[in-house]
């Protein structure tokens, strides 16, 4: 089997799943890692058309947050917040906070319902916000919102390159069939300074190793790649992007979510709240080792 991502012939069977999140269907898919890169694939890769029926019009909404309707939770948070705001611990804040004063353009690559740059754009109301997701069938053409725009391919292709100063992509490339090309040609269209902030699984987790087929990420067949902390730092930087900084996530959804499987139990949304909160203790201490089920990392682009 090829490696999809730098072409090497030398892969390792790791695992055959089928759709257990969405049940679309029962179709086996074969995951390969490849030996040199070590990012894992869907081997063979389907196609673009077989991918289409397994997302369905609700996927989006089961993958948003559940709402807090509990107010301990809701209050917890806030004191989790609170903490990390404390210790100055949210580098991603920290690094969006370096633009604040500044006129910026913002593109957030597979928005979904626009609520991330909706909720930004109060935040920075001197920024100029970009949206774009291929799954919103709402969303055509150019909806004027305050200073947030949803934007279809063909306006992101003809705009011109070097014009986004941050772009986002939080749980895009590992849906893509070429998440390089994709990363080349967003490069492009960020500014000289400008910063790309990906967010994705990683399966050099704790939970990857402990929970195996189980494992909420794996998202057979959705997720066609999955990649860890080391090997996409080491993928942007043979792109040439420079202070590369990593972040791991310290929200245990995905252990929860991972252990519904595991023992096949239905998700309670009252419930779910109550887990998650009480693991988040422990996933503090997996973000500090490096071993979370998702990481964000942020590059710049200086060339
Ligand atoms: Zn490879």
């Amino acid at each position: 089997m090829k490696c999809n991502i730098c072409n090497s012939l030398e892969t390792t069977f790791i695992l055959r799943g089928s759709d257990s999140y969405m049940k679309v269907d029962k179709k086996n898919f074969n995951i390969y890692q490849c030996k040199k890169c070590k990012v894992t694939s869907l081997q063979p890769m389907p196609s673009e058309k077989e991918l289409e029926k397994y997302y369905p019009s609700n996927y989006k909404i089961f993958n948003q947050n559940i709402i807090l309707n509990n107010s301990n939770s809701r209050n917890l948070i806030k004191l989790k917040n609170l903490i990390i705001k404390k210790l100055k611990m949210n580098t991603l804040e920290r690094t969006l906070e370096d633009f604040s004063n500044k006129e910026i353009n913002y593109l957030d690559y597979g928005c979904g319902s626009g609520k991330n740059i909706i909720q930004l754009s109060l935040q920075y109301p001197n920024w100029k916000f970009f949206g774009y997701d291929k799954f919103n069938q709402n969303i055509n053409d150019i909806e004027k919102k305050k200073n947030v725009s949803f934007c279809s391919s063909s306006y992101l292709n003809d705009i011109p390159n070097d014009y986004f100063d941050v772009i986002n992509l939080s749980s895009v490339i590992e849906h893509v069939i070429g998440p390089k090309d994709l990363i080349l040609f967003l490069k492009k269209k960020l500014s000289k300074n400008g910063i790309i902030i990906i967010k994705t699984p990683n399966f050099n987790s704790l939970s990857r190793r402990i929970f195996g087929k189980y494992w909420h990420n794996l998202d057979i067949p959705r997720h066609l790649h999955i990649f860890s902390d080391n090997n996409l730092e080491k993928i942007l930087y043979e792109m040439e992007f420079t202070k590369i900084k990593i972040i791991y996530a310290r929200n245990s959804g995905v252990e929860v979510k991972s252990l519904y499987k595991f023992f096949n139990l239905r998700t309670r949304p009252k419930i779910h709240n109550i887990l998650v909160n009480s693991l988040n203790p422990i996933t503090l201490i997996l973000s500090l080792l490096k071993l979370s089920s998702t990481f964000t990392i942020i590059a710049k682009k200086e060339v």
